[in-house]
């Protein structure tokens, strides 16, 4: 008999986009002539850029050569690749990297999900609240949680970081010492970032409790603001303690083409019951050439395409439309009266619902009355309850209209 893992069973099961769309269905059956305009969604809706695209097809051709056929490639990476990373996204930002500290894979989600592998069942990890759920869900498979408690929309044994309007949506050091720190920013789902003295306490915190930071960095392409770390390797002393995730999927309109990358410094060690030290490079290394067989060719032609002018120029340009697009509801719902974070240096708004409306309530009302699509902030955390996430992928034309109807429509 084939036993389950029963740390599975401990997950609720993914309630929020099914809940969306099982609202949403029915609306739409209600009132099938009904116009929606969908702005729940974090999935990019421009197409790929013109130099990817062109980058990508060589590199198919290339594959119909005898002569320049790719079987297997480096499980972490073509150097070419790599190198135009270091060159483009860190260098430039101060950050000194090797080649052997950059893994190429097919996106962040997989990465985050993957990382936390290579610590003990009994590694204690905080996370944000609200949090990108993948950081908790993959802990959860492990076993490295208790059960899930209904009542309070938490785990048992994680240690939750709220972020709410007292603070600003920015969390807290700890009040227990804690062994690994989830962080993200520019944040999913509030669009906060942190400067980089507060990115600093986070790392002084790491390197006096011998705890390790993984910081989710998917967003970076979308900070505006001079001053806001793009890289959490940007603050002294990070290199001892962090691993940084970063993905080409909102960068570059990857999220259908899969291609990201993991940063992680030879100076990161964990412990052994022992006591002795382990290089996490040298672990991570040791997983992914087991467990994974690289991106394609084609991709990583395509990412390196990014890079190149025409490449950055592209791509800047859909970042620039999104960003609009963020200002658009950001000040739309501002000059509404809303109270509104993020949308500045990130392409989602996290607003307060109005008085004690909850998240769903809110949902249903914008659904109904504006006929616009969001998220509730409850489905991030017990501390997004009474929140809603927007997001600026949409066209400029649905995103002034979507905007206007929650001025005009809502009661
Ligand atoms: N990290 C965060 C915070 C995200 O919001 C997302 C996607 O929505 C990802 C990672 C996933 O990125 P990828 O497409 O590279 O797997």
């Amino acid at each position: 008999m084939a036993f389950v893992n029963e740390n599975y069973l401990k997950l609720p099961g993914s309630y929020l986009f099914s809940e969306i769309a099982r609202r949403e269905r029915q609306f739409r059956s209600e009132n099938p002539d009904c116009d929606i305009i969908k702005m729940g969604i974090g999935d990019v809706t421009k197409p790929l850029s013109s130099a990817v695209v062109e980058a990508m097809h060589q590199a198919v051709d290339e594959m119909s050569g005898q002569k320049t056929f790719r079987g297997y490639g480096p499980e972490q990476g073509y150097e070419f690749l790599i190198e135009k990373i270091i060159a483009h996204d860190f260098t430039p930002r101060g950050v000194k990297l090797s080649v052997d500290e950059v893994f190429v894979s097919d996106g962040a989600k997989t990465d985050t999900a993957n990382f936390q592998e290579l610590f003990g069942v009994d590694t204690v990890f905080a996370v944000t609240d609200p949090v990108y759920p993948v950081y908790v869900d993959s802990n959860v498979m492990a076993g490295r949680t208790g059960l899930y408690n209904q009542e309070k929309g938490q785990y048992d044994r994680i240690v939750y970081l709220p972020c709410n309007v007292q603070n600003g949506l920015k969390p807290a050091l700890p009040d227990v010492k804690v062994d690994l720190i989830y962080l993200c920013y520019p944040n999913n789902p509030t669009g906060m970032t942190l400067s980089k003295d507060e990115l600093k306490t986070w790392v002084d915190y790491a390197r006096n409790n011998r705890a390790i930071i993984l910081f989710d960095a998917a967003y970076e392409a979308f900070i505006r603001e001079d001053g806001v770390p793009h890289s959490i390797f940007e603050i002294e002393g990070a290199r001892e303690v962090a691993v940084e995730f970063r993905s080409f999927s909102k960068t570059a309109g990857f999220t259908g083409t899969r291609c990201a990358y993991t940063i992680v410094p030879q100076e990161v060690m964990v412990y052994d019951s022992n006591g002795q030290a382990h290089s996490l490079n040298k672990l991570w290394l040791r997983r992914q050439t087991t467990k994974f067989n690289g991106v394609s060719y084609p991709v990583q032609a395509a990412a390196a395409a990014v890079f190149s002018e025409a490449g950055q120029r592209q791509i800047k340009e859909t970042i620039d439309y999104y960003m609009a697009n963020a200002a658009i509801i950001r000040e739309g719902l501002e000059n509404a009266g809303y109270t509104v974070f993020g949308g500045i240096n990130a392409p989602y708004i996290w607003l307060k619902t109005p008085g004690q409306t909850g998240s769903w309530e809110f949902f249903d009302k914008l659904m109904r009355e504006a006929h616009v699509i969001g998220t509730p902030g409850a489905g991030f955390g017990a501390s997004g309850e009474g929140f809603f996430r927007l997001t600026a992928f949409n066209t400029k034309e649905n995103t002034e209209k979507a905007i206007e109807r929650i001025k005009t429509r809502l009661s």
